[in-house]
Protein backbone atom coordinates (compact mmCIF):
# COMPACT_ATOMS: atom_id res chain seq x y z
CA UNK A 1 0.00 0.00 0.00
CA UNK A 2 1.25 3.55 -0.98
CA UNK A 3 0.05 6.80 -0.54
CA UNK A 4 0.75 9.80 -1.94
CA UNK A 5 0.07 13.04 0.28
CA UNK A 6 -0.17 16.45 -0.43
CA UNK A 7 -0.03 18.99 2.30
CA UNK A 8 -1.82 22.66 2.68
CA UNK A 9 0.61 22.97 -0.62
CA UNK A 10 1.14 26.45 -1.67
CA UNK A 11 3.59 27.60 -5.04
CA UNK A 12 4.35 30.86 -6.54
CA UNK A 13 6.11 30.80 -10.09
CA UNK A 14 8.60 34.38 -10.94
CA UNK A 15 6.72 36.43 -13.21
CA UNK A 16 7.89 39.74 -13.94
CA UNK A 17 5.79 41.17 -11.69
CA UNK A 18 7.42 39.33 -8.92
CA UNK A 19 6.49 36.27 -7.49
CA UNK A 20 2.97 35.19 -8.40
CA UNK A 21 1.42 32.52 -6.23
CA UNK A 22 -0.82 29.90 -7.85
CA UNK A 23 -1.34 27.01 -5.98
CA UNK A 24 -3.56 28.39 -2.35
CA UNK A 25 -3.32 25.32 0.10
CA UNK A 26 -3.73 21.96 -1.81
CA UNK A 27 -5.13 18.99 -0.20
CA UNK A 28 -4.85 15.71 -1.39
CA UNK A 29 -4.49 12.15 -0.62
CA UNK A 30 -4.27 9.26 -3.73
CA UNK A 31 -3.51 5.75 -1.97
CA UNK A 32 -2.93 2.87 -4.11
CA UNK A 33 -5.77 0.99 -6.21
CA UNK A 34 -7.56 4.65 -5.99
CA UNK A 35 -8.22 6.68 -9.29
CA UNK A 36 -8.59 10.94 -8.61
CA UNK A 37 -9.84 12.99 -11.31
CA UNK A 38 -8.63 16.55 -10.54
CA UNK A 39 -10.62 18.75 -12.65
CA UNK A 40 -11.48 22.49 -13.29
CA UNK A 41 -11.29 25.86 -15.30
CA UNK A 42 -8.52 26.71 -17.47
CA UNK A 43 -5.90 28.21 -15.50
CA UNK A 44 -7.25 27.32 -12.03
CA UNK A 45 -3.79 25.72 -11.52
CA UNK A 46 -4.02 22.17 -12.54
CA UNK A 47 -1.25 21.50 -14.67
CA UNK A 48 0.94 23.89 -11.61
CA UNK A 49 0.41 21.27 -9.10
CA UNK A 50 1.96 18.30 -11.71
CA UNK A 51 4.61 20.38 -12.25
CA UNK A 52 4.91 21.26 -8.36
CA UNK A 53 5.05 17.41 -7.52
CA UNK A 54 7.13 16.45 -10.91
CA UNK A 55 9.83 19.15 -9.30
CA UNK A 56 9.70 21.50 -12.28
CA UNK A 57 12.32 24.36 -11.32
CA UNK A 58 10.06 27.15 -12.65
CA UNK A 59 7.78 26.03 -9.34
CA UNK A 60 8.32 27.41 -6.33
CA UNK A 61 6.88 25.30 -2.98
CA UNK A 62 6.64 28.55 -0.30
CA UNK A 63 5.01 25.94 2.05
CA UNK A 64 2.92 22.97 2.88
CA UNK A 65 4.63 18.78 1.64
CA UNK A 66 4.32 16.32 -1.01
CA UNK A 67 5.17 12.86 0.75
CA UNK A 68 5.08 9.01 -0.69
CA UNK A 69 4.93 7.07 1.90
CA UNK A 70 6.26 9.41 4.50
CA UNK A 71 9.19 10.23 2.72
CA UNK A 72 9.62 14.16 1.62
CA UNK A 73 9.31 14.13 -2.23
CA UNK A 74 9.82 17.73 -2.62
CA UNK A 75 13.36 16.59 -1.19
CA UNK A 76 14.13 14.16 -4.17
CA UNK A 77 15.76 15.09 -7.31
CA UNK A 78 13.50 13.67 -10.94
CA UNK A 79 15.13 9.86 -10.65
CA UNK A 80 14.90 9.19 -6.89
CA UNK A 81 11.32 10.46 -7.44
CA UNK A 82 11.14 7.78 -10.29
CA UNK A 83 13.13 5.53 -8.18
CA UNK A 84 10.22 5.66 -5.21
CA UNK A 85 7.55 4.43 -7.63
CA UNK A 86 5.95 7.96 -9.02
CA UNK A 87 5.58 8.44 -12.65
CA UNK A 88 5.30 11.91 -14.01
CA UNK A 89 4.63 12.19 -17.59
CA UNK A 90 5.68 15.53 -17.54
CA UNK A 91 9.09 14.92 -16.27
CA UNK A 92 10.52 13.96 -19.96
CA UNK A 93 8.48 16.64 -22.34
CA UNK A 94 11.17 17.13 -24.02
CA UNK A 95 13.40 15.58 -27.22
CA UNK A 96 16.39 13.76 -26.32
CA UNK A 97 18.59 13.90 -29.31
CA UNK A 98 20.00 10.22 -30.80
CA UNK A 99 18.38 8.93 -28.09
CA UNK A 100 15.84 5.96 -29.23
CA UNK A 101 12.71 5.41 -27.27
CA UNK A 102 13.92 1.48 -26.99
CA UNK A 103 17.21 2.58 -25.40
CA UNK A 104 15.14 5.51 -23.46
CA UNK A 105 12.96 2.82 -21.97
CA UNK A 106 16.04 0.51 -21.22
CA UNK A 107 17.48 3.36 -19.22
CA UNK A 108 14.79 4.13 -17.21
CA UNK A 109 13.73 1.02 -16.50
CA UNK A 110 17.41 0.43 -15.39
CA UNK A 111 17.78 3.12 -13.40
CA UNK A 112 14.55 2.65 -11.75
CA UNK A 113 15.27 -1.21 -10.49
CA UNK A 114 18.14 -0.76 -10.07
CA UNK A 115 19.46 -3.34 -12.31
CA UNK A 116 19.16 -3.88 -16.12
CA UNK A 117 15.53 -5.77 -16.92
CA UNK A 118 16.09 -9.38 -18.75
CA UNK A 119 17.13 -8.96 -22.23
CA UNK A 120 14.18 -11.55 -23.33
CA UNK A 121 11.84 -10.82 -20.98
CA UNK A 122 11.99 -6.99 -21.76
CA UNK A 123 12.10 -7.32 -25.57
CA UNK A 124 8.79 -9.34 -25.23
CA UNK A 125 7.32 -7.04 -22.46
CA UNK A 126 7.81 -3.76 -24.90
CA UNK A 127 6.67 -5.83 -27.82
CA UNK A 128 3.68 -6.87 -26.00
CA UNK A 129 2.88 -3.60 -24.93
CA UNK A 130 3.52 -1.91 -27.87
CA UNK A 131 1.20 -3.71 -30.07
CA UNK A 132 -1.43 -3.44 -26.92
CA UNK A 133 -1.09 0.64 -27.76
CA UNK A 134 -0.56 -0.04 -31.74
CA UNK A 135 2.21 1.21 -32.49
CA UNK A 136 4.56 0.47 -34.96
CA UNK A 137 7.65 -1.67 -34.14
CA UNK A 138 9.78 1.20 -36.32
CA UNK A 139 8.73 3.88 -32.99
CA UNK A 140 10.91 1.95 -30.66
CA UNK A 141 13.65 3.08 -33.18
CA UNK A 142 12.64 6.67 -33.20
CA UNK A 143 14.47 9.52 -31.42
CA UNK A 144 12.39 10.18 -27.90
CA UNK A 145 10.06 13.10 -29.20
CA UNK A 146 11.60 13.97 -32.17
CA UNK A 147 8.81 14.76 -34.75
CA UNK A 148 6.20 12.78 -32.35
CA UNK A 149 2.73 13.82 -33.08
CA UNK A 150 -0.14 14.72 -30.48
CA UNK A 151 -1.13 11.03 -30.68
CA UNK A 152 2.64 9.63 -30.29
CA UNK A 153 3.52 11.54 -27.42
CA UNK A 154 0.72 10.37 -25.80
CA UNK A 155 1.47 6.55 -26.68
CA UNK A 156 4.76 6.92 -25.64
CA UNK A 157 3.91 8.20 -22.54
CA UNK A 158 1.71 5.33 -21.90
CA UNK A 159 4.11 3.26 -22.68
CA UNK A 160 6.92 4.31 -20.38
CA UNK A 161 3.86 3.70 -17.41
CA UNK A 162 3.30 0.31 -18.45
CA UNK A 163 7.37 -0.49 -18.73
CA UNK A 164 7.84 1.11 -15.46
CA UNK A 165 4.86 0.01 -13.28
CA UNK A 166 4.68 2.89 -10.99
CA UNK A 167 3.05 2.79 -7.79
CA UNK A 168 1.06 6.32 -8.56
CA UNK A 169 1.05 7.68 -11.68
CA UNK A 170 0.10 11.82 -12.02
CA UNK A 171 -1.09 12.31 -15.47
CA UNK A 172 -1.85 15.52 -16.94
CA UNK A 173 -4.14 14.99 -20.22
CA UNK A 174 -3.51 18.73 -21.09
CA UNK A 175 -3.54 17.65 -24.44
CA UNK A 176 -7.07 18.37 -25.96
CA UNK A 177 -5.73 18.03 -29.08
CA UNK A 178 -6.17 13.90 -29.09
CA UNK A 179 -8.49 12.26 -31.24
CA UNK A 180 -10.70 10.06 -30.16
CA UNK A 181 -9.02 6.89 -31.32
CA UNK A 182 -5.72 8.21 -29.42
CA UNK A 183 -7.54 9.17 -26.17
CA UNK A 184 -8.75 5.49 -26.41
CA UNK A 185 -5.46 4.00 -26.99
CA UNK A 186 -4.45 5.76 -23.32
CA UNK A 187 -7.38 4.99 -21.41
CA UNK A 188 -7.27 1.46 -22.56
CA UNK A 189 -3.17 1.30 -21.39
CA UNK A 190 -4.27 3.12 -18.45
CA UNK A 191 -7.01 0.60 -17.29
CA UNK A 192 -4.51 -2.01 -18.31
CA UNK A 193 -1.69 -0.85 -15.91
CA UNK A 194 -4.64 -0.52 -13.46
CA UNK A 195 -6.11 -4.03 -13.80
CA UNK A 196 -2.80 -5.58 -13.18
CA UNK A 197 -1.63 -3.86 -10.44
CA UNK A 198 -2.57 -1.48 -7.80
CA UNK A 199 -1.34 1.37 -9.42
CA UNK A 200 -2.73 4.69 -8.00
CA UNK A 201 -3.83 7.19 -10.56
CA UNK A 202 -3.90 11.36 -10.06
CA UNK A 203 -5.52 12.36 -13.58
CA UNK A 204 -5.19 15.75 -13.90
CA UNK A 205 -8.32 16.83 -16.79
CA UNK A 206 -10.02 19.81 -17.95
CA UNK A 207 -12.91 17.92 -19.88
CA UNK A 208 -15.12 14.92 -18.76
CA UNK A 209 -14.57 13.34 -21.98
CA UNK A 210 -11.77 10.89 -20.95
CA UNK A 211 -13.58 9.91 -17.73
CA UNK A 212 -16.10 8.00 -19.96
CA UNK A 213 -12.89 5.57 -19.99
CA UNK A 214 -11.21 5.94 -16.91
CA UNK A 215 -13.61 5.61 -14.55
CA UNK A 216 -12.56 7.64 -11.10
CA UNK A 217 -13.26 6.55 -7.69
CA UNK A 218 -12.67 10.43 -6.47
CA UNK A 219 -13.18 13.85 -8.45
CA UNK A 220 -11.98 16.95 -6.89
CA UNK A 221 -13.29 20.22 -8.35
CA UNK A 222 -9.69 22.67 -8.57
CA UNK A 223 -10.54 26.30 -8.80
CA UNK A 224 -8.14 29.36 -8.18
CA UNK A 225 -5.12 27.19 -6.91
CA UNK A 226 -7.16 25.00 -4.62
CA UNK A 227 -9.84 22.21 -4.14
CA UNK A 228 -13.35 23.99 -4.26
CA UNK A 229 -15.44 20.72 -4.24
CA UNK A 230 -14.69 17.08 -4.12
CA UNK A 231 -16.80 13.71 -4.51
CA UNK A 232 -17.63 10.41 -6.41
CA UNK A 233 -17.78 9.94 -10.08
CA UNK A 234 -21.40 11.70 -9.98
CA UNK A 235 -19.70 15.33 -9.63
CA UNK A 236 -18.07 14.33 -12.64
CA UNK A 237 -21.51 14.12 -14.63
CA UNK A 238 -22.90 16.86 -12.84
CA UNK A 239 -19.98 19.02 -14.37
CA UNK A 240 -20.43 17.53 -17.73
CA UNK A 241 -24.02 19.04 -17.38
CA UNK A 242 -23.27 21.96 -16.09
CA UNK A 243 -19.59 23.02 -16.71
CA UNK A 244 -17.70 25.11 -14.10
CA UNK A 245 -20.26 28.12 -13.79
CA UNK A 246 -21.04 28.08 -10.54
CA UNK A 247 -17.39 27.71 -9.15
CA UNK A 248 -16.47 31.00 -11.24
CA UNK A 249 -19.95 32.64 -9.72
CA UNK A 250 -18.73 32.28 -6.48
CA UNK A 251 -15.06 33.26 -7.56
CA UNK A 252 -16.48 36.45 -8.50
P1 LIG B 1 -4.43 24.82 -15.67
O1 LIG B 1 -3.54 23.65 -15.94
O2 LIG B 1 -5.49 24.56 -14.65
O3 LIG B 1 -5.03 25.38 -16.93
P2 LIG B 1 -1.98 26.20 -14.99
O4 LIG B 1 -1.41 25.49 -13.84
O5 LIG B 1 -1.39 25.94 -16.33
O6 LIG B 1 -3.56 26.00 -15.03
O7 LIG B 1 -1.90 27.77 -14.73
C1 LIG B 1 -2.43 28.39 -13.57
C2 LIG B 1 -2.12 29.86 -13.54
O8 LIG B 1 -0.72 30.04 -13.36
C3 LIG B 1 -2.44 30.59 -14.84
O9 LIG B 1 -2.92 31.87 -14.51
C4 LIG B 1 -1.12 30.66 -15.54
O10 LIG B 1 -1.04 31.76 -16.40
C5 LIG B 1 -0.16 30.78 -14.40
N1 LIG B 1 1.16 30.18 -14.70
C6 LIG B 1 1.43 28.89 -14.86
N2 LIG B 1 2.72 28.68 -15.15
C7 LIG B 1 3.28 29.89 -15.19
C8 LIG B 1 4.60 30.37 -15.45
N3 LIG B 1 5.60 29.53 -15.70
N4 LIG B 1 4.80 31.71 -15.41
C9 LIG B 1 3.79 32.56 -15.14
N5 LIG B 1 2.54 32.17 -14.89
C10 LIG B 1 2.28 30.87 -14.92
MG1 LIG C 1 -2.71 27.54 3.48
MG1 LIG D 1 -3.17 22.53 -17.61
Amino acid sequence: MTTLEIRDLHVSVETEQGAKEILKGVDLTVRSGETHAIMGPNGSGKSTLAYSIAGHPKYVVTSGSVTLDGEDVLEMDIDERARAGLFLAMQYPVEVPGVTVSNFLRTAKTAIDGESPKLRTWVKDVKTSMENLRMDPAFAERNVNEGFSGGEKKRHEILQMELLKPKIAVLDETDSGLDVDALRVVSEGVNRVREASDMGVLLITHYTRILNYIKPDFVHVFVDGKIAEEGGPELADRLEAEGYDRFLKVKA
